[in-house]
């Protein structure tokens, strides 16, 4: 599918005629040192994961021409994105910043409102600012991916740590402000990050936290990535999946080198979950399960081998439980159903007494299995794993994409109480609608305490719009039916960000009026990301914007 000629003209942002559009757009490259800005006129390629658009989602879900931006434009610096804003706000054009675009299963590059601006602030920003040793924390600006963090933490020679989610290309800060996960005790971004640079939709730039002091001299506060809160309203988780502001910088605190240990726990039913979940819980409550571990279901054990689908199965629908267990035979662990993936800190001796307290309790499970690294292939998942819950970055899970031809991926993302009653309710409605629509069930739940992020991967063949629909038609119906049980996304891909934000109704919609509120206050013009997170200015209000 790639390199196809464009079959629709340039789309221009909504009320904008092409004369205008040109006149903005010369006046777009005046305010740049470079001249950074390009039309999004030429063919469209999805590339893949290193080299990824930013012109539109890779990973589409609809038609490939429909989610595109008009232009990208590259600013070198917080002047020039608060240049940038001032000038959208001039011609009233929509603007749509990303850090790198490689939010891939949640919506990639691509803009919320086609014919926006693309700000794309990763390519000329992209700094590791400033690693603090005795503080263990590091300010980024937003094209650091986990890949460069490691590298320049590494290369200090310091024993830092950084905290990686399963990929490592994506940016440091855009993971953070969209709230993503990886799987150390830092694993949760957001909690972990500490100080904020914020340019408003009105031009003006703001520093959050202690940075709202001025250091001496003009230097930056030397306690902006120390302390979060500051003094006064604590701002800074308004500025995460929103569109109140492009952030230019961020602070994140760096985990001090450890010892550790990763293993694997197998279980053979499929009815064991139940129990799975209510041994995890109290371990994750207690923090004896010190990171983010990983519940998945044994077909994943298939798809992590990089085989395709093809490989394990061949018949008519949905990969049978009697494929996978035939299939599970060319691996090492026999016929299991459900696999935990842990990790312990500390020192020798508190990873040893850890991990006895964990044998004991999965050990209730009858046939459960208990595995370290060293028990397993060289070739196994597991050992991607202890890179990953060491903070070192990695690509593997990019092998799923085998799965299909053409493969894409998109996330169903709710978050159940690590109660073994609701994360069942979940798992039951999420395998039915899977059924129903036709797509093999890949479910991960990441937990991270009194919560687990249940992840379903909707791998899907993005050359054939059938299985599009399909998918489209599966994420909805399992927004509606989690809703209806009281469940919901902590993330959506953007196609789904109304509905999701719509099911965060209690009191006759009140969080979405605040929102609203604050939206309309930041942004009289509705210049930044209209639509975002399903947030929507005032005047795109009740004109059919809402999907
Ligand atoms: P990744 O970290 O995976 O490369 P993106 O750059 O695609 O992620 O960021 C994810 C989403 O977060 C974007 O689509 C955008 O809506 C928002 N976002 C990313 N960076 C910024 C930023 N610096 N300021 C404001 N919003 C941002």
């Amino acid at each position: 599918p790639e390199s196809i000629p464009r079959q629709k003209p340039l789309k221009l942002p909504p009320n904008i005629t092409q004369e205008t559009f040109d006149v903005a757009i010369t006046a777009l490259e005046k305010v740049l040192i470079k001249q950074a800005v390009e039309l999004n006129n030429k063919p469209l390629v999805d590339g893949w994961y290193m080299e990824h658009p930013n012109t539109h989602d890779a990973y589409h879900v609809i038609e490939q021409e429909e989610m595109v931006c008009s232009a990208v434009v590259y600013p070198s610096n917080a002047s020039e994105v608060q240049s940038i804003v001032k000038w959208a706000n001039e011609f009233k054009i929509p603007i749509y910043p990303i850090s790198m675009g490689r939010n891939l299963g949640y919506g990639g590059a691509a803009p919320r409102v086609p014919g926006s601006v693309v700000v794309d602030l990763g390519r000329n920003m992209n700094k590791v600012l400033n690693i603090d040793e005795e503080n263990a924390s590091c300010m980024v600006e937003p094209g650091v991916s986990y890949f460069k963090l490691y590298e320049e933490v590494q290369k200090t020679g310091l024993p830092l740590w950084i905290d990686t989610p399963d990929l490592g290309g994506g940016s440091v800060l855009g993971n953070a402000i969209d709230r993503g996960v990886g799987y150390t005790p830092y694993g949760d971004h957001f909690a972990n990050h500490c100080g904020m640079e914020i340019v408003l939709p009105n031009g003006e730039l703001l520093r959050t936290g202690m940075g709202a002091i001025p250091g001496k001299d003009g230097a930056d506060n030397p306690t902006w990535t120390c302390f979060q809160h500051a003094f006064g309203p604590s701002i800074d988780g308004i500025f995460s999946q929103s569109n109140f502001g492009i952030v230019t910088k961020m602070g994140f605190w760096l985990m001090p080198a450890t010892e550790y240990q990763s293993y694997m726990i197998t279980f053979p039913r499929e009815d064991d979950f139940e129990k799975i979940v209510d041994i995890i819980r109290p371990l994750a409550v207690k923090r004896i399960l010190g990171n983010v571990p990983q519940l998945r279901h044994a077909i994943q054990e298939l798809a992590v081998t990089g085989k395709p689908r093809s490989h394990w199965y061949s018949g008519p629908g949905r990969v049978t439980r009697e494929a996978i267990r035939e299939g599970l035979k060319e691996l090492p662990f026999g016929n299991i159903s459900w696999v935990f993936y842990g990790t312990q800190y500390g020192d020798q001796a508190s990873i040893s007494s850890q991990l006895a307290l964990i044998k004991v309790e999965f050990g209730k499970i009858p046939g459960s299995k208990f595995y370290l690294p060293s028990d397993v292939p060289a070739d196994h998942y597991l050992h991607s794993r202890v890179q990953v819950c060491s903070g070192v970055p990695v690509l593997k899970e990019l092998d799923w994409l085998n799965w299909k031809p053409n493969a894409a991926h998109l996330f169903f993302s709710p978050i159940t109480p690590t109660k073994s009653k609701d994360a069942r309710k979940i798992h039951t409605i999420i395998e039915k609608l899977h059924q129903n629509w036709g797509f093999d069930t890949f479910p991960t739940l990441c937990v991270a305490g009194r919560e687990m992020h249940y992840i379903a991967n909707i791998v899907y063949n993005r050359a054939d719009p059938d299985e599009k629909s399909r998918a489209r038609g599966l994420m909805r119906e399992m927004i509606s039916a989690a809703a209806k049980e009281g469940f919901g996304e902590y993330r959506t891909h953007l196609l789904f960000a109304d509905q999701v934000a719509e099911t965060y109704s209690w009191n006759d919609g009140a969080l979405r009026k605040f929102n609203e509120t604050i939206k309309d206050a930041l942004d009289p013009n509705g210049i930044l990301a209209p639509g975002r997170n399903g947030i929507w200015p005032r005047s795109y209000r009740d004109q059919g914007w809402e999907l």
